[in-house]
């Protein structure tokens, strides 16, 4: 399931919603393209302030490939510690797959309504605080409650494709956004 936050300016009182938890996977060139949608190389997603759009949106966040080689290795000692190598085998395979995009992965995170790179994400140590550029002031989440159906999308390896759907996408944001506040 996927949800829906509403952050508030602490200091010009703006509102703004951002979805997350939806699910998005990668379309990566070496995988096979009849893999099943859950065993492809996943996107992790946070809140985030696009400079390009101008407000909030779903950000992509790109895993440290540091972080994601020490879980590879915590969960080859788990499964070799329990004699169960055949439980972490599927798990194991997609790391790996995670690893490998990571290595060939080459522009910066992303906003998916535009694709711009100039995009500012909540700082991993305090998610609920995002910047609100031009303003001075700090969005923080406060209410969150609003759950919606989850979709599932494939995004290219290199991330949310930029220029040639930024005025399509912002027309529909702009549509959204009109709907939501009026
Ligand atoms: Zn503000
Ligand atoms: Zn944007």
């Amino acid at each position: 399931m996927a949800w829906e936050t509403i952050y508030r300016c602490d200091r010009c009182k703006t509102e703004q919603r951002v979805h997350t938890g939806e699910y998005r996977f990668y379309q990566v060139a070496w995988q096979d393209k009849t893999i099943e949608l859950f065993d492809r190389v996943s996107c992790s997603v946070q809140a985030g302030w696009c400079r390009r759009c101008c407000r909030l949106r779903t950000i992509e966040e790109i895993p440290d490939l540091n972080l994601l080689q020490m879980m590879r290795s915590e969960l080859a000692e788990k499964g070799f510690v329990a004699g169960e190598l055949d439980l972490v085998t599927r798990p194991l395979a997609w790391i790996d797959d995670r690893i490998r995009w990571r290595r060939e992965r080459f522009s910066p995170a992303k906003c998916f309504a535009c694709g711009s790179i100039e995009v500012e994400s909540a700082a991993r140590s305090d998610q609920e605080k995002i910047l609100h550029a031009g303003c001075g002031g700090l969005f923080r989440a406060f209410d969150s409650d609003h759950f919606v159906p989850s979709m599932a999308y494939l995004v290219p390896s290199e991330g949310p494709p930029g220029e040639s759907f930024i005025r399509l996408t912002t027309r529909l944001w702009q549509f959204i956004d009109r709907r939501n506040f009026v």
